[in-house]
């Protein structure tokens, strides 16, 4: 991407380097699942990922240290201005603990496509 450029034909994503997305809703679908649905930075803004490549995803673990996991959004490109997640947590999953204390208005590192 060209600094500063909107992504809406781009796409949003740095594969060099981690972004950040806020985190505007997420819903419980089971005891362990949920589905997180974050913003990109404008409403008519494309993730950018081609079909098939995953991103990498960045959080810090019940220890505190730095853990990278990729993971497959369930959205597609024709969705614009967000993209989400849907996550399934173990119970002593490094990444997992991260995303079970996400809350609403936190932000994820995201880079990628991979
Ligand atoms: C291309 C790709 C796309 C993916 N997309 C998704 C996605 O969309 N959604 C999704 O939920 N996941 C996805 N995954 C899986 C994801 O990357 C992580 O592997 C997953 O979230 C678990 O990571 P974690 O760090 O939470 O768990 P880990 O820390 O890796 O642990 C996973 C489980 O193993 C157990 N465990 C860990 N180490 C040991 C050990 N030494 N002995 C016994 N048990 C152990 C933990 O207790 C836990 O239950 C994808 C993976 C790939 C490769």
């Amino acid at each position: 991407n060209v600094p500063n450029t909107p992504c809406v034909f781009l796409g949003c994503l740095d594969p060099e380097k981690f972004k950040d997305f806020k985190l505007v809703k997420r819903t419980q679908l089971s005891h362990n699942v949920a589905k997180f649905k974050f913003a990109l930075p404008t409403p008519t803004s494309v993730l950018g990922l081609p079909i098939g490549q995953h991103i990498s995803c960045r959080g810090k673990d019940s220890l505190n240290e730095d853990v990278v996991k990729p993971y497959t959004p369930t959205t597609l490109d024709s969705d614009v201005g967000y993209f989400e997640l849907v996550i399934k947590m173990y119970p002593q999953g490094r990444m997992s603990q991260h995303f079970q204390v996400m809350c609403e208005g936190d932000y994820l590192a995201v880079k990628g496509p991979k």
